[in-house]
């Protein structure tokens, strides 16, 4: 089975992002939003089957783990309240796409997140998605001000309420920043990866993996700039007395291979070890073209798995057993949901 742990709903009903775009424009106007709207499951059929289901077919993988469009987050948007309505309905349509398509897709959570707010507010939502839905993980923005850093280090205790969440459910995280407003930053080319690499530095120089032994991130986009800079993040930690790297991370902190070009990827299974790999491609997602030095899409990251000079069993482990493992509850939903199928 291959598994690509990496995956949103770019390609949802035109209403969906609609409704959004008029829920903040109604909150910047003082008034009520309006109410959601409606969405057939054939439109969402049509979304997924010329969409995500079209492209796992002809890359040859299987099943995608799930969540709503990173970008369209927006926790920098509107406040609160605004971010709970917004969470709730795009994890609701996950969950719609993951009940309608049980055996290709299996959700994982956005968080309704804002800045400077506690995400003590986001528990409930962690809840109902596990509880209700199936979901097997989260995301989690570690900038909601969307390019700003106005919230504590990922380091911070302020974050606690959502660790004992994810121990308790046994969810990974993956770290996942939304759209960036401050102009500094271009949302994929560099806020994301800085997210990625933010993410991991705060972690690491934290006491989190010595409070929660369990709990399990995962570093999208082939880890930001961490594996291509491990001997910095190695000399960093033996300077502040943090111990070996290895022993400091690798139990809990996991790397995606959203990285689209052969070199990257050769790099992240040269320096990360086989265990700590997990496939993805996020398709549809930030680079949809073609690369012209393979004819191939760039995203099409699995040709790239293919062509390291791994052992079979080390590229089961990055393709399907890494993510059964990271994500805890995910073979027993793969036996719910492929149940419901049947
Ligand atoms: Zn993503």
């Amino acid at each position: 089975m291959i598994i690509d742990c990496h995956g949103h709903y770019t390609t949802a009903p035109r209403q969906h992002e609609g409704w959004r775009n008029e829920q903040i424009a109604a909150h910047n106007a003082g008034k009520p939003s309006p109410p959601r709207p409606r969405m057939t499951d054939d439109e969402i059929r049509e979304t997924i089957v010329g969409g995500q289901l079209k492209v796992q077919r002809e890359r040859g993988t299987d099943l995608t783990i799930f969540s709503p469009r990173a970008a369209g987050m927006g926790h920098h948007l509107g406040d609160a309240s605004t971010s709970e309505a917004w969470a709730s309905a795009c994890n609701e349509l996950i969950h719609r796409v993951c009940s309608l398509f049980p055996k290709n897709f299996i959700g994982v959570a956005m968080l309704p997140q804002s800045a400077r707010v506690s995400p003590k507010n986001c528990i409930p939502e962690i809840d109902r998605c596990v509880n209700e839905y199936g979901f097997v993980g989260i995301n989690l923005n570690p900038d909601p001000s969307g390019g700003h850093w106005q919230d504590p280090p990922l380091s911070d205790r302020y974050w606690y309420p959502v660790y004992e969440k994810m121990v308790e459910y046994d969810i990974p995280a993956m770290i996942h920043v939304s759209a960036a407003c401050n102009p500094a930053y271009h949302t994929t080319g560099s806020h994301y990866l800085n997210g990625d690499t933010v993410g991991f530095n705060q972690l690491m120089t934290s006491s989190v993996f010595k409070d929660f032994p369990t709990i399990k991130f995962i570093v999208p986009h082939g880890g930001g700039a961490v594996p291509y800079h491990w001997g910095r993040f190695r000399g960093l930690a033996q300077d502040a007395k943090l111990g070996l790297l290895s022993d400091l991370v690798l139990r809990n902190i996991f790397f995606d291979t959203c990285v689209y070009h052969l070199p990257g990827q050769e790099l992240l299974a040269k320096v990360i070890p086989v265990d700590n790999i997990l496939f993805a491609s996020e398709m549809i997602g930030a680079v949809r073209g073609i690369d012209p030095e393979t004819g191939h899409h760039y995203d099409d990251t699995k040709r790239y798995i293919d062509q390291l000079p791994l052992l079979t069993d080390d590229k089961a482990k990055i393709f399907e057993g890494n993510a059964r493992r990271v994500y805890g509850r995910l073979s027993g939903m793969i036996e719910r949901q492929s149940a419901t199928a049947a």
